[in-house]
């Protein structure tokens, strides 16, 4: 009987990620790891050594990439065949716009911090929520494990951090709204995909509401996580707008508004919301209006018309990279202008601002209210954006230009060590503001600033006897 000779492999170095599962399937040893990397896939591909070779094919049917190795003489089929007709550019996906539905109208709810937040997201479109639970963030998970499977959505339970911030990059990557509800650790443990998410231009939402830390910490209030989300989001070039609500009301608006955000501009939003917020339950009036999400055109959304979309935050050349890290600084630029949040309580006429934010700015707006009805020329400027910090609106109040006397000194009250304080000198620093003097009001571990100890600051303030005071 002739004997037949057996195709042997190709291999498309291109196309091999280098797993190596071809070497160990080989039983003549023909096949070794590589030691250069592929330029058009970053990766290091495997070397064949045909003169061994008997062409026994094991290794095709082991390697997972479809046509990472082929057989000598095989044809790569004509993708559009497989796949259907690529469309060309201009013909491309054009983005689905989001619809407003309208609500009927209803009696305000009493809800906790959670539950107003998991039912803004709810509102805003968002069907995809991952997570795990984690107190004092747990119950907006619980509340997504009950609604979502009746809304045709999914709450799944991942099995860490690490994977629920990477099954959000691959649900966000596809366009669909999705989010998470945790707390400090396990934000902690979520830098590197959001990293990514934000290199790769990916749309999610973080609901993070603060306990007390370094480490495990305790479940108590803390603000302990405001520098992390405003400066310390991933290696280099990275920056999201990060929301602080102060109610149970504006935990649900201001979810709303995070998903908006984070497809207006392609970019992650957190939500700094802290432990004794996340709990408490306030009245919550729901708005007119829900959302029924659209689809971007960029979306990894895996039909035929999105096949040519790519979601990547790896660029290998240096000015490929320069460029993009370009891009998303430009993008962070305009977040800067145009999305500074903030609100005033009775700063009409004040000399001295309270300013704090989360659940220390509903003591800081009883002291002014108190403080106010004796006359004492303050009040209450509560940063609604952190990042950027809303140093524009600040700056009115600083340097007012309708003639009246400017506020002197600022009282930042909080629940850490001055990571709020050191935003405000920050922002106080790039705007070129000199002269107005800072005062401090701050507790840690879950313990928070009472309302007559803002009195007594401000009053020390006010008597001309500024003077710091530590807890
Ligand atoms: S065809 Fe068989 S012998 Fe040849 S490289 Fe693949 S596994 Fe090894
Ligand atoms: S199995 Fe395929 S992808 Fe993996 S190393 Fe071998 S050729 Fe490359």
């Amino acid at each position: 009987m002739p004997k037949v000779a057996r195709p042997k492999p190709v291999l498309l170095p291109e196309l091999c990620k280098g797993c190596g599962r071809c070497i160990e399937a080989c039983p003549k040893q023909c096949i070794s790891m590589g030691t250069e990397i592929n330029q058009a896939s970053g990766l290091i591909p495997v070397i064949i050594d045909a003169d061994v070779c008997n062409g026994c094919g094991l290794c095709i049917s082991a390697c997972p990439e479809p046509y990472g190795l082929t057989a000598a003489g095989y044809e790569l089929e004509d993708p559009k065949d497989l796949y259907g007709h690529r469309r060309p550019e201009q013909e491309g996906p054009v983005t689905i716009p989001d619809q407003r539905i309208p609500l009927p109208q209803c009696e305000p709810l009493v809800l906790k911090g959670t539950y107003a937040s998991a039912i803004g997201a709810i509102l805003a479109g968002c069907r995809h929520v991952f997570g795990y639970p984690i107190t004092p963030s747990t119950e907006g998970a619980e509340l997504m494990a009950k609604l979502l499977p009746q809304l045709h959505g999914a709450f799944l339970q991942a099995v860490s951090e690490v994977a629920t911030v990477n099954h959000m990059y691959g649900c966000g990557g596809a366009g669909l709204p999705c989010m998470t509800f945790t707390s400090s650790p396990g934000f902690s443990l979520m830098l590197e995909g959001i990293s990514y998410m934000i290199g790769a231009e990916v749309p999610t939402v973080f609901v993070n509401v603060m306990r007390g830390g370094p480490g495990l910490g305790n479940i108590g209030p803390e603000q302990a996580d405001i520098k992390l989300v405003c400066r310390g989001l991933g290696h280099g070039n990275t920056h999201g707008i990060v929301l602080a609500p102060t109610t149970p009301q504006e935990m649900l608006d201001l979810t709303m508004e995070a998903f908006q955000l984070a497809f207006k501009y392609r970019n992650p939003v957190i939500i700094a919301a802290d432990g004794y917020l996340g709990q408490i339950t306030g009245r919550v009036n729901l708005p007119e209006t829900m959302v029924k999400p659209g689809l971007p055109d960029w979306a990894v959304y895996g039909d035929e018309e999105h096949r040519h979309n790519l979601i990547n935050s790896i660029y290998l050349s240096e000015p490929s990279l320069e460029k993009h890290n370009e891009h998303l600084n430009a993008k962070f630029s305009l977040m800067t202008t145009e999305e500074q949040r903030s609100k005033t309580y009775k700063a009409e006429g004040a000399r001295i601002l309270v300013l704090s934010c989360n659940t220390p700015a509903r003591m800081a707006k009883g002291a002014v209210e108190k403080l106010r009805r004796q006359d004492v020329p303050v009040g209450l400027f509560q940063p609604v954006t952190l990042w950027p910090f809303p140093i524009d609106h600040l700056k009115t109040w600083l340097a007012p230009t309708s003639g009246t006397d400017p506020v002197t000194d600022i009282l930042v009250v909080e629940a850490s060590a001055g990571q709020l304080e050191d935003e405000l000198r920050l922002a106080l620093s790039h705007a070129g503001i000199q002269g107005v003097r800072l005062h401090h009001l701050r507790h840690m571990g879950g313990v928070l600033p009472q309302e007559p100890e803002v009195i007594e600051a401000v009053r020390n303030i006010h008597s001309n006897q500024p003077q710091e005071v530590t807890s």
